[in-house]
């Protein structure tokens, strides 16, 4: 059972050197670790995930979503389309057409692949009255979304087509809004020192020349302020750019660095008063909410793209593909090995058995160095039912129940 498929774990360094970065580029890593690939009967742009991708994707969006419940957010799921018209509403079509995917006739009606999914939680939103004892209602969604980007600029994970987004909204009153940002940086702040990421830098984004944004100086001016005070209280130096905000706002952007020094952005937070006035949303006992547009870790192509090149394949033990191998000695321990195995997937582990008819201990123990936990089953561990643990850096943690050590494999720790 090799640890992943198609790959030929063991040819890295984990000493992640300038040079090993620039190596770690997430296209040819990713194919050799099995997280993607493409074909181009898919088309560019559409990767698709491979079992170890997946589980890696898996452990991460579960984490994001626990993150999101412990803060007060409500999960929702949408369609990943939508009427030409909800779009003319939201402003998509008049400040954002090219970039979205053009219309699908279906029955005498248009429907275009989503290019947000700020639109279908504005309507969520106003589907039930609310009143101001609801707000901030925080609403968040792992959910897909479309970019018709030229074939040109497509590579890998990092500049895709079709997008699952982690995203999220939250509905406050206006005099909440700066809290709510500042809140949405704690949540980013907290997942980036979690998923082992370090910021580029913070800039923030502003309106630009042109028809791209909607004309608006009052409601610009407003909108800059409030983020450039709650980065300034922060203490968070960052650099502002005009022409990079969203259509309808201002934005946070937390740009990350791939190893070659390009840029792009992960995390971002935005406030929004115009699509509040689009959709023609209120409340009881208030007048018009704000939207805080918020993503933690961003789209989850591009972070798995980044994590790939950041962690050189030696993920985490909580979102490694595999998180633990067993490796009895000799066929004489292969029982106890394979009871071992059965109880680690029980317990929520990643598991994998590599029995002796593999190669040498130390053949097997090369071939698995990404795996966090390797699980060496000697008599002595056959006679105490325990796992004898030793980690990827050749270090040894000892022995422990399997319990224990699923505990620690989870990013919150016992819970999860
Ligand atoms: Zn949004």
């Amino acid at each position: 059972m090799a640890c992943f498929p198609g790959g030929r774990p063991g040819a890295w360094s984990f000493a992640l050197s300038q040079e090993r970065m620039i190596m770690n580029d997430h296209r040819r890593l990713g194919r050799e670790l099995g997280i993607f690939d493409t074909d181009p009967l898919i088309g560019s742009g559409l990767p698709y995930w491979l079992p170890a991708g997946s589980a890696v994707r898996k452990a991460i969006e579960d984490y994001v979503h626990e993150l999101e419940r412990r803060n007060g957010y409500q999960h929702v799921n949408s369609p990943v389309l939508g009427k030409r018209e909800l779009y003319e509403r939201s402003g998509h079509w008049a400040h954002y057409a090219e970039d979205m995917f053009p219309p699908m006739l279906v029955g005498g009606e248009e429907f275009v692949l989503r290019p947000s999914l700020c639109p279908h939680h504005a309507l969520i939103y106003r589907s039930r009255r609310r009143s101001h004892r609801e707000l901030p209602l925080r609403l968040a969604e792992l959910g897909g979304m479309y970019r018709s980007e030229p074939s040109g600029v497509l590579g890998g994970l990092s500049r895709v087509r079709a997008i699952q987004l982690n995203d999220g909204h939250v509905f406050c009153a206006p005099e909440r809004a700066a809290e709510e940002v500042s809140a949405a940086l704690d949540l980013i702040e907290a997942a980036h020192a979690r998923l082992g990421i370090r910021a580029a830098r913070y800039r923030l984004s502003l309106r630009g020349e042109g028809a791209k944004f909607v004309d608006d100086p009052g409601m610009w001016a407003r909108s800059e302020a409030l983020l450039r005070d709650v980065l300034n209280e922060r203490g968070r130096d960052h650099d502002e750019e005009r022409g990079e905000g969203a259509f309808y706002g201002p934005k946070i952007d937390i740009q990350i660095a791939d190893p070659a020094g390009r840029e792009s952005t992960l995390s971002t937070v935005q406030v929004d008063y115009f699509q509040p006035e689009r959709f023609d949303l209120g409340y009881v006992g208030g007048e018009r909410p704000v939207m805080v547009h918020r993503s933690v870790v961003g789209g989850i192509e591009r972070l798995v793209a980044h994590l790939i090149e950041v962690h050189g394949g030696a993920f985490p033990a909580w979102m490694a593909p595999v998180q633990a191998v067993v490796l009895p000695l000799s066929d004489a321990e292969l029982p106890a090995a394979s009871d071992l195995l059965r109880r680690c997937l029980e317990a929520g582990l990643r598991a994998e058995l590599a029995p002796a008819d593999r190669g040498s201990l130390g053949a097997r123990i090369r071939a698995h160095r990404l795996v966090p936990y390797q699980l060496v089953v000697g008599p002595r561990e056959v006679a105490s039912g325990r796992a004898a643990v030793r980690l990827r850096d050749g270090g040894q943690a000892g022995e422990m129940p399997v319990e224990q050590l699923a505990a620690q494999s989870r990013p919150f720790g016992s819970i999860g």
